[in-house]
């Protein structure tokens, strides 16, 4: 077994990519066309036509989808094939609204098992390797995404779901887990769990995780190497484009991967929809290229990023894309400021005696916004003289000023007193939403 799952893909030349995602991008075109009255209606406002769209570099002229676009068409308005040719359902976590849901062919399932599949080779899977998949099956992608992944490289796959955190250990030793697959705050809580327990990484076989769905920081990268002993891997996706697997890490960790023979990615300016330069930080929009039943072409993520051609030692040449620190509408504006909670997250994690467990509070008092952080203490901590913890508490108030440029209350609690996550964490309480 390689260290690539499709070798021929994953380090195509440049060339040859672009000209087999033009061919295809130019028959989806036409798929979508005839068969999506709601993305025809798009094109013909925009006055453009299947024949205009001949590769890569036409692009630009077709109009954009957003998730408003897949709420104002639920559920069958933007499904390009038969009811009954699909074969499955999976909708959005419904982070930031109401869910959406998306429709999968048997052929779309493999694609996405197979990108899933590349994700698992990447992190040094292989049939010898017993993967746990803890994130939830069900409606979430994640579950079922990395389950048919694991199928495919022909790891040991266990099916375990999210929950029930000491009986995920207690088999993770019984059936000598090797690959850990669950969204990064999760395993932060796996690790926890792990050592209260009275366990360390020796105790268990893990060598790898992959993790995702939801924004993490480096630091929270090395929290979880250092708890469980192993490398942790990102993976991206949504549902709108299949789920997990749009995107993956290699070795070299420095970004993900866009499996660029079903994706093709672009960046724009989330404010004019101007197609940005390599290398600019901006909003990702995907068109999926393979996909039969479901396939979104020019679809905003709203997920902010980078993209970069920059040669990877890993060997693939598919494109890069920076972990995305947030979405456009995780932002907080607080005082006026832009706040992304990963910001936060990356000032605690960088002191030594914070946990991953934080709460942001913004609320409003009379017209003035309220802006607090509460952070969880470690047990050493918490049994600390008096001083050390008010100066742990200047430490992060200073540093989350310069940083973001406004003062938070920094509010330090007892140890287990900020609720765990299972799945995707929920770190911002907005109280100026529920009025
Ligand atoms: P929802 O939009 O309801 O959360 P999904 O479960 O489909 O629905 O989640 C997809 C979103 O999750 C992405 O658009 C992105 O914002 C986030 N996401 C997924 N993977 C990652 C990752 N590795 N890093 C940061 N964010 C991620
Ligand atoms: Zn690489």
């Amino acid at each position: 077994m390689g260290k690539y799952w499709n070798e021929e893909i994953e380090c195509m030349d440049r060339e040859s990519m672009k000209k087999l995602q033009s061919e295809r991008l130019a028959a989806q075109v036409k798929h979508v066309y005839e068969n999506v009255p709601y993305y025809k209606k798009l094109m013909d406002e925009k006055g453009v036509t299947p024949d205009d769209i001949k590769g890569v570099d036409d692009l630009h002229k077709l109009p954009f989808l957003t998730k408003a676009d897949l709420r104002d068409a639920y559920p069958y308005g933007l499904l390009a094939k038969p009811l009954a040719d699909c074969v499955r359902i999976q909708s959005t976590s419904g982070t930031t609204g109401r869910r959406v849901v998306a429709f999968y062919t048997q052929h779309d399932i493999d694609l996405w098992e197979d990108c899933c599949a590349r994700a698992i080779t990447a992190a040094g899977g292989t049939k010898e390797d017993v993967c746990q998949v803890c994130y939830g099956y069900g409606l979430f992608t994640g579950g079922p995404g990395l389950n048919g992944g694991s199928h495919k490289v022909g790891c040991l796959t266990l099916p375990m779901s999210s929950g029930n955190t000491e009986r995920q250990i207690q088999f993770m030793r019984d059936l000598g887990s090797t690959i850990l697959c669950c969204t990064p705050s999760y395993a932060a809580y796996i690790g926890e769990t792990l050592h209260e327990m009275g366990l360390g990484p020796d105790d268990i076989k893990l060598k790898a995780g992959i993790f995702g769905a939801e924004p993490w920081t480096e630091e929270m990268r090395h929290e979880i190497e250092r708890l469980l002993g192993i490398k942790a891997y990102d993976i991206y996706g949504l549902t709108e484009t299949s789920g997990p697997g749009v995107s993956f890490e290699c070795e070299e960790q420095t970004g993900m991967h866009i499996n660029e023979d079903h994706f093709i990615a672009e960046i724009i300016d989330p404010d004019t929809g101007e197609v940005l330069p390599e290398g600019s930080k901006g909003e990702l929009v995907f068109t999926s290229i393979t996909k039969e039943a479901f396939p979104l072409l020019r679809y905003r993520t709203r997920d902010i990023c980078v993209l970069s051609r920059k040669k990877c030692s890993c060997g693939r040449t598919l494109v890069k894309m920076t972990k995305p620190m947030g979405r456009s509408d995780d932002m907080l504006i607080i005082k006026g400021v832009n706040v992304f909670p990963s910001q936060i997250e990356s000032v605690l994690l960088k002191m030594s005696n914070a946990t991953p467990n934080y709460q942001i509070v913004v609320d409003r008092a009379g017209n003035v916004d309220t802006f607090e952080i509460k952070v969880e203490l470690s047990d050493d901590m918490f049994t600390d003289t008096i001083k050390s913890v008010e100066e742990l508490e200047r430490k992060i108030s200073s540093d989350i000023q310069s940083i973001l440029g406004i003062r938070a209350k920094i509010s330090l609690v007892e140890p287990k007193s900020i609720p765990r996550s299972e799945g995707k964490a929920v770190r911002v309480i907005d109280k100026r939403k529920l009025v």
